[in-house]
C-alpha cells in the first residue's frame, strides 16, 4: 500500500535511522511483532521489558510506514465525542476508553523518561472550538458529559476564548493534559534502545507474505521464502493489517497535512495549545520545537493514492485559508506538505485484542485521530495478556465489543 506521499516533516527534519538488516535464515521466537512503527516499538518495549523474547520483522526500513508521515498529536479526546460515543456503546465502556487515553499520555511520557531520551515531547494544552451553532450544541453537551466524568476540561465562552488563544469561535473546551511527540523521533530510539539493551533483533525489508496456525503458535513465511515460528504473533501492521484480518474492520481514508516556515515566538498562541473544531472532517493545528506551525485535515473518504495525491496542491490551499482565517495576523508559509492513508473505525476505537478463536494472533490497530495514544494502550494490554494478567480495557477495544 502507498502509505503516504509529499516529504513528511519528520523524515527531512530527522537523520535517516540508517538500519538494514533483512532476514536471510529461518528463525524461532517467542513473540514475533509485525510492523517498526510507533505501535511495534512500543510494543516491544513493553514486551522487553517485561522480559518476553521477541523480535520485530518489517517490510520496511524502520518506521517508514504511517508514523512517520503522523502530525503526533496526543491527546485524551477520541475522534468520537464522549457525548456521542455513549450512544453506540455502553456508557461505562465509553468512559473507560476516554480515561484509557488520558492515562495513556503520561504513560508515554515514562516511557521516554524510563529510557532518558526526549522524542521532543512537549505537554501543551487543546482548545477544541465549536465550528459553528451545531457545534455549540455539542461543546455544551461535552462539557456536561466529561465534567460528570471528572475528565479535565474547562469550558471557554466566545471572549475567554479570544482573550486566552487569540482566535474567535462562539466557545471551546480547553484541558492541559495533551501533549505532542515527534513520532519518527520516538520509534527509532525506542528500537534502537532495545536492540543495544535488550538484544532485541529486528529485521527489516522483509514482508510477511503468508502465515498457516499451528498446534501452538504461527508459522510465518517472508517474501524470500524464509520462515519464522512463534507462539505468538502481534499485528501492529498498521493501516496495511488487512491481510492478517479475516475480515475488514476499519474504513481506510485519506488526510493531508502541511508544515509551515518557521514564525516569529511573538505570533505562536498561548502555551503553544492544540487546536481542532467541533466540524467533520476537522481540521488541526499543533507546533514544533523550532516554531513551526503543522496544520492538518481535510479528510477524504476514498483511499485511492492517485487520487489522494491529484488534491494535495488544492488540499494545502484550503488549510492555509483556513488558519488564515482564525489566525489572520500570523505570516504564515508552507514549507512541506503530504497527504497518507488514514483508517477510522465506527465507534472512534481501536481494535486491540484477539479476533474469537485464535488465541495467538493478537492485533494492536490504534485506527482513528488517536492513533499513538491507541498504541500505548495496545503495548500494555499485550504485555498483560501475554503475562496472563486480566486487563479491564481489553473489553473495551476488543472486537467482542458490542454496538447499542
Ligand atoms: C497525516 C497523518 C496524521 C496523523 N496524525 C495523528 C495524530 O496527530 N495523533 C495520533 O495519535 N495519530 C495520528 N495519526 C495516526 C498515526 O500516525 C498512526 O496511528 C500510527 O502511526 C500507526 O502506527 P503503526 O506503528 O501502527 O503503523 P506504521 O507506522 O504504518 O507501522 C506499521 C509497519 O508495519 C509494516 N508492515 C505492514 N505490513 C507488513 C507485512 N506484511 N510484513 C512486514 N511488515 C509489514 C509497515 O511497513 C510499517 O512500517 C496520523 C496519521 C497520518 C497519516
Amino acid at each position: 500500500m502507498d502509505l503516504y506521499s509529499g516529504l513528511p516533516y519528520w523524515i527531512a527534519k530527522n537523520p535517516l535511522y540508517n538500519y538494514f538488516n533483512p532476514l536471510v535464515s529461518d528463525f524461532n521466537i517467542d513473540v514475533i511483532i509485525i510492523g517498526a512503527g510507533i505501535t511495534g516499538a512500543l510494543v516491544a518495549h513493553e514486551l522487553c521489558s517485561a522480559g518476553i523474547k521477541c523480535a520485530i520483522v518489517d517490510k520496511r526500513s524502520i518506521t517508514t510506514g504511517s508514523s512517520t508521515a503522523s502530525t503526533a498529536l496526543l491527546q485524551y479526546e477520541i475522534d468520537t465525542p464522549l457525548c456521542d460515543m455513549v450512544e453506540m456503546i455502553d456508557e461505562d465502556l465509553a468512559v473507560l476508553a476516554y480515561q484509557s487515553c488520558l492515562q495513556s499520555i503520561t504513560d508515554i511520557e515514562n516511557v521516554f523518561k524510563g529510557i532518558g531520551f526526549d522524542p521532543d515531547f512537549e505537554r501543551v494544552p487543546s482548545v477544541f472550538f465549536a465550528s459553528d451553532k451545531k457545534g455549540v450544541k455539542l461543546i455544551e453537551k461535552e462539557y456536561e458529559i466529561r465534567k460528570r466524568y471528572k475528565l479535565p476540561v474547562t469550558f471557554l465562552n466566545k471572549k475567554a476564548l479570544t482573550d486566552k488563544y487569540g482566535f474567535q469561535a462562539s466557545c471551546a473546551l480547553e484541558n492541559n493534559e495533551s501533549a505532542q511527540i515527534d513520532a519518527y523521533k520516538a520509534a527509532t530510539h525506542l528500537i534502537d534502545f532495545h536492540i543495544h539493551r535488550s538484544g532485541l533483533k529486528v529485521f527489516t525489508n522483509t514482508e510477511v507474505t503468508k502465515f498457516r496456525e499451528k498446534s501452538v503458535g504461527y508459522e510465518l513465511q517472508t517474501i524470500n521464502g524464509y520462515k519464522i515460528n512463534s507462539m505468538y504473533v502481534i499485528i501492529a501492521a498498521g493501516f496495511e493489517a488487512g491481510k492478517f484480518l479475516p475480515k475488514p474492520v476499519m474504513k481506510l481514508t485519506s488526510t493531508y497535512a502541511l508544515v509551515s516556515e518557521p514564525v516569529d515566538e511573538k505570533y505562536i498562541w498561548h502555551k503553544k495549545s492544540l487546536i481542532w473544531e467541533t466540524r467533520e472532517p476537522y481540521i488541526y493545528i499543533r507546533t514544533d520545537n523550532k516554531n513551526r506551525i503543522i496544520i492538518g485535515g481535510e479528510d477524504e473518504d476514498f483511499k485511492d493514492p492517485v487520487k489522494r495525491d491529484s488534491l494535495l496542491r488544492k488540499k494545502v490551499s484550503i488549510l492555509e485559508k483556513k488558519f488564515n482565517k482564525l489566525f489572520p495576523e500570523i505570516p504564515f508559509k508552507t514549507d512541506m506538505a503530504w497527504c497518507g492513508t488514514f483508517s477510522s473505525t465506527y465507534d472512534g476505537l481501536p481494535y486491540i485484542g484477539t479476533w474469537p478463536g485464535a488465541d495467538r494472533m493478537v492485533y494492536a490497530l490504534g485506527y482513528g485521530g488517536n492513533g499513538i495514544t491507541f498504541s500505548m494502550i495496545a503495548a500494555q494490554l499485550i504485555k498483560n495478556k501475554l503475562n496472563g494478567i486480566k486487563d479491564e480495557r481489553a473489553d473495551v477495544f476488543g472486537f467482542g465489543r458490542k454496538r447499542k
